[in-house]
């Protein structure tokens, strides 16, 4: 069966290429899938163009496009099985990660779902007794959605929740790398019963599939999750036509530990913090500033735990850590290592890839500490998207939080300590878009999520992820008109 979703219809590429999906832990074969050029990205925003002006779905009462998310998010957990499976192929990550994912996704559909019935425009006191002043809400039109390769299906579910709920048409295009579960959500919305047109797919590559997404003057919005390179090129590319830009970009997150932290809580959650999913985590603790005085015994104690972490495949139910997602993203984490022990970091702990025939065919690479690292290393500055953690000491609170501060990211971190004002203080002055305190990576749909400077803008989740796909509009009634003879 194609692959594409253009229009209602399912259909092969313009010119029939297919890219082949391989499994990131052994190599195999996870299938073959239509792989879309430029053409069909244009023939895909013609559709949803077509569905936003011509309707039904933009004016669908809002309480209806509820319904139908909340029937997606029962589909969602009717296939969990089969999505979890597709994700952990495609991606290399543990099923139970996978299986965690589809849960949060169907919660993402309900969520929105109930916001989007709950979304009601608001009565304006103009204070004249002859006006009636009011601000609704309609949706921006039609939503380019670009999406990447590590959470494929959550992160598409936090931008097409939204975007339906807010009653926006849209052309997806998730990471050639992770093509299925965007299509096995395509078959949900169908089934649910979304008129044609309102959701559109094109797998492939991003410079063809993908760029005339960024310029095309009948995209009205351009969401995009992904890199710091990728999200300033599509900015440009947007500028043409004063698209609304959304960018979820990179980080590079400070996760903070100070000498009074409960020890065992501050070790156990720096290991999650860096070595979820190989590291592949945009809010990824990446690096960890230790204070001096707690230096030497929570970094050996870590590097300990760190060195047993086991490897293994999606199905291997004793593995502790998968592989990275392609041998070209392996090659780039191998290089950043490199570069971090040329600038003088000192390696504690993996660096190099490990051995044995059952890593042969898979990306693996192992949780890696660099040690004495400075922020004027670019093995701090930079993002290596793997399981690489630079560690730093600090002195006091005024350097964690500058230390902190000092890189052009300003996605997530975390602060440990058991003084609650402390805690309460350092997160006021991080520059970051969210702060965990003695906790790392959990997220709810209801708060919000995005990054402080380089790290993008607008919201995603929440209140204000709704608000990223609606347009408030004023609208004054005069209700006794008559002339006002100025210019008699
Ligand atoms: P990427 O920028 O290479 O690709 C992301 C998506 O953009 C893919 O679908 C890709 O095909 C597409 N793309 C690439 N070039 C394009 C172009 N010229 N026009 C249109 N589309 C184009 O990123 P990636 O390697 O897939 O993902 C890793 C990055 O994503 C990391 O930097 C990570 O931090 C970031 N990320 C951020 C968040 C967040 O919430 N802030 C979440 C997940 C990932």
């Amino acid at each position: 069966m194609p692959d594409l979703f253009i229009d209602g219809t399912w259909r092969s590429a313009l010119d029939e290429r297919t890219r082949e999906i391989r499994c990131p832990a052994d190599g195999s074969l996870v299938g073959v899938v239509d792989e879309a050029g430029g053409k069909d990205t244009v023939e895909a925003i013609a559709a949803a163009r077509r569905a936003f002006d011509e309707g039904p779905w933009p004016t669908t009462p809002a309480a209806d496009r509820g319904d139908l998310l909340l029937r997606v998010a029962d589909l969602l957990l009717r296939d969990k099985d089969a999505l979890a499976r597709a994700e952990s192929l495609d991606t290399g990550k543990r099923l139970v990660e996978s299986e965690y994912d589809i849960d949060d996704i169907s919660n993402c559909f309900r969520y929105f779902g109930r916001a989007a019935a709950a979304e009601t425009g608001r009565v304006v006191e103009t204070g004249t007794a002859s006006v009636d002043s009011r601000v609704v809400y309609e949706p921006v039109g039609v939503c380019a959605l670009i999406t990447p390769w590590n959470y494929p299906l959550l992160q598409t579910a936090w931008k097409v929740a939204p975007a339906l709920a807010a009653g926006n048409t849209f052309v997806l295009k998730p990471s050639e790398l992770t093509p299925h579960t965007a299509i096995h959500l395509m078959r949900l919305l169908e089934e649910a019963g979304l008129p044609p047109g309102v959701a559109n797919l094109v797998l492939g590559a991003g410079p063809e599939a993908g760029a005339p997404l960024g310029d095309h003057p009948d995209v009205d919005l351009v969401s995009f999750t992904g890199g710091l390179q990728t999200g300033r090129r599509l900015m440009a590319a947007a500028a043409g036509t004063v698209k609304k830009v959304a960018l979820e970009l990179g980080g590079k997150n400070p996760n903070i530990v100070f000498a009074d932290a409960d020890f065992e809580t501050a070790v156990d959650m720096a290991l999650t913090a860096v070595f979820l999913h190989s590291g592949q985590v945009c809010s990824s603790g990446a690096r960890l500033l230790v204070e001096d005085s707690l230096h030497d015994r929570f970094v050996d104690e870590l590097v300990r735990r760190a060195s047993r972490i086991r490897l293994g495949g999606p199905f291997d139910e004793r593995a502790q850590s998968g592989p990275l997602v392609s041998a070209a993203h392996r090659a780039k984490v191998e290089a950043y290592v490199a570069k971090g022990l040329t600038e003088g970091a000192v390696l504690r702990c993996g660096g190099a890839r490990p051995s044995g025939p059952e890593f042969e065919a898979g990306f693996y690479y192992p949780p890696t500490v660099l040690d004495e690292c400075s922020s004027d290393m670019s093995v701090v500055q930079d993002e290596s998207f793997g399981p690489v953690l630079t560690v730093e000491r600090f002195s006091g609170e005024a350097e964690a939080v500058r230390l902190a501060n000092d890189t052009i990211y300003g996605l997530a971190g975390a602060v440990f300590t058991t003084d609650e004002a402390k805690a309460q203080r350092v997160a006021a002055r991080l520059r970051l878009g969210t702060v965990w305190i003695n906790d790392y990576h959990p997220y709810v749909p209801q708060a919000e999520w995005g990054g402080f400077k380089q790290s993008g803008f607008g919201r995603e989740l929440g209140p204000s992820g709704l608000a990223e796909y609606r347009e408030a509009k004023h609208i004054w009634r005069n209700t006794n008109p008559s002339p006002q003879g100025w210019f008699a």
